[in-house]
């Protein structure tokens, strides 16, 4: 998505055609949730810091629309901080359009049900992901799914234990876990479910992984339990909102710290201390050198430009 929004800068600089120009420079971003929001956050704010290579683009070409169905957006905040974020995204520029679906986009063309029709680039898709189909369908398998409507739907039914629960009850052997499975939210309550995220995916898989053991050997299962301890998106360089749970206390962060907080939670979350290494040495480059605008592809075939430009061969 990055190489495609930088190809595209590249291409609207060198383009005299105005609607050209318009249609490779709006992007459009479908579901604001923390992905779909710090997604249109991010590359909001790397567009600005390229746009500095492209003296013949102004901040104005760039359009940036991010739809959401329901009246708010980062659900995972608190009320006082979605009205900050969303303050902050329209002030940048970005459309936020709530209460709006998306309902269609053939021909590059967009259609929103409030009536918007527009030319985009780029429709980057964020408005949640389904469980595979080979779990609902009664051909392939006969496990257990939610049926009611909402965010659990489709996914396995499952104990705390991460068994799976049949109809006639646990089915000893049948575990499950992760973004396909509805696992009760121990830490937050009765008849609340983990969120799909892999704080919980990591952390459901060494569980499942120990009780598969205690059952072979005939030991008690043990339940799944892990209290949040809260939430972090970054919204571009040196911005963030999140709160954090210390004890019974919830505190609310935003701006430089929350950001700070976010990309060290990444380092920590990080397996092996060499790829800890690379990616601290990578941001501390950036921030001596600036942002890195280059796509990959370019830097990893730089020759194809050339070749493309002197039409001795194909684009890569
Ligand atoms: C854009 C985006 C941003 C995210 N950001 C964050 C974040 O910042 N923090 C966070 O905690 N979480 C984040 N998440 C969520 C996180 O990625 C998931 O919760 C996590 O990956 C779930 O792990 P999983 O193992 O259950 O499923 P997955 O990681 O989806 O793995 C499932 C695997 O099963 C395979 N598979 C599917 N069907 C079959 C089949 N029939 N047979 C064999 N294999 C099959 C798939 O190919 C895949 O490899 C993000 C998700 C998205 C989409």
């Amino acid at each position: 998505m990055r190489d495609r929004i930088l190809a595209n800068l590249a291409e609207a600089a060198s383009t005299k055609d105005p609607s050209v120009r318009k249609r490779l420079l709006t992007f459009t971003f479908i579901g604001g949730g923390f992905a779909g929001g710090e997604a249109v956050a991010e590359t909001e704010d790397m567009v600005r810091d390229a746009l500095r290579y492209y003296p013949d683009l102004h901040a104005s070409d760039i359009r940036f629309v991010l739809v959401d169905g329901a009246p708010f957006i980062f659900p995972e905040l608190t009320e006082d901080q979605r009205a900050y974020v969303l303050n902050q995204l329209r002030e940048r520029g970005i459309e936020v359009k709530l209460e709006t679906f998306l309902n269609s986009a053939e021909n590059g063309v967009i259609k929103t049900s409030d009536g918007d029709e527009f030319e985009s680039d780029l429709l980057v898709w964020n408005a949640g992901v389904k469980p595979a189909p080979v779990l609902s369908d009664a051909e392939s398998s006969d496990l257990p799914v939610v049926t009611e409507r909402g965010p659990m739907m489709g996914k396995l039914e499952a104990l705390a234990d991460l068994r799976v629960n049949g109809v006639d009850g646990p089915l000893d052997n049948v575990f499950a876990a992760g973004d396909c499975t509805a696992v009760p939210d121990l830490a937050s309550g009765e008849g609340k479910f983990c969120p799909p995220n892999a704080q919980h995916a990591v952390r459901q898989a060494k569980r499942l992984a120990d009780n598969i053991a205690r059952s072979v050997q005939g030991r008690p299962l043990v339940d799944y339990y892990h209290r949040n301890l809260g939430v972090m998106a970054t919204l571009g360089m040196y911005k963030g909102v999140g709160r954090l749970q210390v004890g019974d206390k919830e505190l609310d962060i935003r701006g430089l710290p929350a950001w700070a907080m976010a990309r060290a939670y990444h380092v920590y979350a990080m397996p092996t201390f060499g790829r800890k290494a690379s990616v601290v040495a990578g941001w501390a480059t950036n921030l001596i050198s600036r942002r890195d605008i280059i796509g990959i592809p370019q830097t990893e075939t730089p020759r194809a430009a050339f070749e493309y430009a002197a039409n001795t061969g194909k684009k890569k």
